[in-house]
């Protein structure tokens, strides 16, 4: 068998094994199975190199992606999305308001992508970030992600009034991504996204400071008209394919 030819049966062997792991994945978990490769090359002592060396050419392929510190992702797969928030993720909150904001932003973490440019995740910001809750690392964009059980309302509650305020005037206020959710089935319904460019300081409305006896006494948030500005949608519950349907019923419902 001459070289070339060998080379390329290990990019196969190491792409079905890609093609067994998630979209994103670790070269250790490509490494573990060892077994397999050393099965089709008994006599290889360098099964580790040739890993590495065939997932570099599955790079130069444009297969995957490196994503670095020995993690990479198959870009032949789509993203995977979920309409369905994790209960587990919020388990430690013992406020309702405080655990659905978590179990909302793990699944903004998870599903969310950006709408300003071709990147495929947005970073969690730490929670002290003053107006924004996410950071696209690609284009700098930024977003606030609200969320509602049951449907918004032409106001939505913002952040705290005038660093609000502040970022209008900076040219600085995030893109807003409204999510709507329905907590009986655990799933996030409708998703929306405005830009935060058309809100102007005179749909922001100032709110009552929080009362001295509060913990955050004095703070003082703020309401956001958002009725009649231009959106996208990003989410929508999934219309099911009438012929998939019956498809399906055929399958369980014919006699065997
Ligand atoms: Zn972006």
């Amino acid at each position: 068998m001459s070289r070339d030819a060998r080379s390329t049966s290990w990019k196969k062997l190491v792409y079905d094994v890609v093609n067994t792991l998630p979209r994103t994945f670790e070269l250790k978990e490509v490494l573990a199975r060892k077994d397999f490769f050393s099965r089709h090359y008994p006599e290889n002592r360098f099964v580790d190199a040739k890993i590495r060396q065939s997932l570099q050419v599955l790079r130069d392929q444009r297969v995957l992606r490196f994503l670095g510190n020995g993690r990479y992702e198959r870009l032949e797969v789509r993203p995977a999305f979920s309409p369905l928030i994790d209960p587990n993720t919020a388990m430690r909150f013992t406020s309702r308001t405080q655990a659905s904001r978590v179990m909302l932003e793990t699944w903004a973490e998870l599903n969310l992508y950006c709408v300003n440019c071709a990147a495929d995740e947005l970073r969690r910001l730490t929670a002290n970030t003053p107006v924004a809750d996410f950071a696209c690392d690609s284009c700098d964009d930024r977003f606030q992600i609200k969320s509602k059980d049951g449907r918004f309302t032409a106001k939505i509650v913002g952040a705290a009034y005038l660093p609000t305020i502040e970022a209008i005037r900076r040219g600085r206020l995030p893109e807003y991504v409204l999510v709507e959710y329905d907590p009986r089935f655990a799933t996030v319904v409708f998703v929306d996204a405005i830009p935060g460019r058309l809100i102007t300081p005179e749909r922001v409305t100032p709110r009552k400071p929080l009362a001295a006896t509060a913990r955050r006494a004095g703070w003082q948030g703020c309401t956001i008209d958002v009725s009649e500005l231009p959106r996208v949608r990003l989410v929508e519950p999934a219309g099911l394919e009438r012929a998939d349907v019956r498809k399906r019923w055929q399958a369980i419902a014919k006699p065997t």
